[in-house]
């Protein structure tokens, strides 16, 4: 890559980070690091300032077309399909290897382009996509099917292989750029895909450094592209294009749709991770230090900007105001600042759009109605701040509390005392989405009913936002179809094929 000369950007970044930054950004094809065909550039913004950082290379339906037929002609021939399942498990723990040596400066360049609070970056973000690849790592050897008894007779012998599923499309958002590249990524090349993957247009930094790090790691060319631009102009094309197996997508429930459309052209497998309005719900019986405490993160974590915030609030009515005022205080003491900071605890939202979007919501739950226990305003005179918010007096029909925010808002709600676990769960579960929900309480069979009850694909007992390489994480309803880690994200990137043999 070439160097450029512009100074740089944040005294507060380590050198290896300054030097990427101020780098020529290019997109990853075949190999090779390259502009887009087009040669238009476009710019990455600072959240917490507003101001520009660099700019990337806008990527459109000819660069899509020139990294899927590299993916295709490096899954049809070449190396990759020739290589061994114990040498593609190697490559991908030397990429986990090398993004840990490169920690600091991951974490660095995510709080710079995504706003979060590097100290979070650091101990979040890179270790779990480090953790990701190194699980992903063993399954590249252990992808395998089974051997079936026929009713049909005895001298047949059948059994499945699970053969990689092809070419595969990735687009993923702004909320976790690398770990999200690390979740596509990881099982995908696990079990023998090739990828065209498409970073978020707010937040490119990471991923394209990742692909620095994938060249190095030594995966041959075209197993893995790495393109920037938009969603329309590069996401759509890349979910369309006919030479493209499988289009696995994260992001907005809207958007989500949109690739259930697009894909229909040839039919491509889809898999969709998509929006939440998680409830966390607080028991009379809980620990209630532990539960305010939870529930305060399980909303405040990233931003709010997490998919399984723990958006809605319910406590039953014995502790309510105990609830409401514990996370208010909380939210009133959150440091707030520049991610780089390193005493920060929350940092700016990603970008324009998304802080005018969430003040509308804010907007709405004022004309609404809605009482403002917290926050409830913009934050400091620039970059795109929201003070962490908590509102009561609210119920259903009203925007804040059947849309997601995406932001650090909270909408609390009581349940009656006399409220059985059915009513409850239906509390619960009044909602289009169902991607999490967590349950505190002191009371072992309360919470496995509860659980029972939830329709979402994960619940939390006394605690939220655990995430872990080995557990299968995705949406129930709006939410999403399939799920990412585990080994079930295996099944999102494998065909089997029944073989069965007349003996
Ligand atoms: P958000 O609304 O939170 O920004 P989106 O769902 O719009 O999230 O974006 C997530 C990802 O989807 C981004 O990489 C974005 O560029 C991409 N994207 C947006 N619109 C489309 C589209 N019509 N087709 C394919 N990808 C898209």
């Amino acid at each position: 890559m070439a160097t450029a000369t512009s100074p740089i950007v944040d005294s507060r970044l380590g050198a290896a980070a300054s030097a990427f930054v101020t780098s020529k950004h290019q997109m990853y094809i075949d190999g090779k690091f390259t502009s887009a065909s087009a040669g238009k550039t476009f710019p990455v913004y600072n959240p917490a300032t507003g101001e520009e950082i660099c700019q990337v290379p806008e990527g459109d339906h000819v660069d899509v077309d020139r990294a899927v037929r590299a993916a295709r002609r490096a899954f049809d021939g070449g190396a990759w399909p020739a290589m061994s399942p114990s040498k593609r498990g190697q490559l991908l723990y030397r990429l986990a290897d090398l993004l840990e040596q490169h920690t600091d400066e991951f974490a660095e360049l995510e709080s710079l382009d995504n706003g979060k609070p590097v100290s979070i970056a650091r101990v979040a973000d890179v270790p779990l996509a480090v953790d990701l690849f190194r699980y992903m790592s063993g399954w590249a050897t252990k992808t395998m099917g089974s051997t079936i008894p026929l009713s049909a007779g005895n001298d047949f012998l059948s059994y499945t292989v699970r053969e990689p599923i092809g070419v595969v499309a990735q687009i993923i958002p702004w909320n976790f750029p690398l770990l999200m590249a690390a979740w596509k990524l990881g099982p995908a090349l696990a079990v023998g895909c090739t990828v065209v993957l498409k970073l978020a247009e707010q937040t490119p930094l990471t991923g394209l450094r990742l692909a620095q790090l994938i060249e190095e790691a030594g995966f041959p060319a075209g197993v893995v592209n790495v393109l920037t631009g938009f969603g329309e102009a590069c996401g759509a094309p890349l979910a369309a294009h006919d030479l493209v197996d499988k289009v696995a997508f994260t992001g907005s429930t809207e958007v989500g749709k949109l690739i259930a459309k697009a894909a229909t052209g040839n039919l491509k497998k889809v898999t969709l991770e998509l929006g939440g309005k998680s409830p966390a719900i607080i028991f009379p019986d809980a620990d209630m230090d532990a539960a305010i405490a939870g529930a305060a993160s399980a909303i405040f974590f990233n931003q709010g900007q997490c998919c399984c915030a723990g958006s809605r609030l319910f406590a039953h009515e014995s502790v309510f105001d105990q609830v409401v005022s514990g996370v208010s205080d909380i939210a009133g003491k959150i440091k707030m600042g520049e991610g780089l900071d390193p005493s920060t605890e929350l940092g700016p939202l990603v970008s324009d759009e998304q802080f005018a979007r969430v003040n509308g919501f804010l907007k709405s739950g004022r004309e609404q109605g809605a009482k403002f226990v917290a926050g409830g305003k913009e934050h400091g005179g620039r970059g795109y701040f929201v003070a962490p918010t908590v509102m009561s007096g609210v119920k259903p029909g009203m925007k804040v509390v059947d849309e997601e925010i995406f932001g650090p808002v909270v909408v609390a709600q009581s349940f009656a005392s006399d409220a059985d676990l059915d009513r409850l769960a239906a509390q619960a579960n009044d909602s289009i989405y169902g991607l999490a929900a967590s349950v505190w309480t002191r009371d072992i069979s309360a919470a496995h009913k509860m659980a029972r009850r939830i329709k979402a694909g994960t619940v939390w007992v006394n605690c939220h936002n655990v995430f872990d390489a080995a557990l299968p994480f995705g949406g129930y309803k709006q939410s999403g179809w399939g799920r990412e880690m585990g080994a079930e994200v295996l099944n999102n990137y494998t065909e089997v094929k029944a073989v069965t043999v007349k003996l």
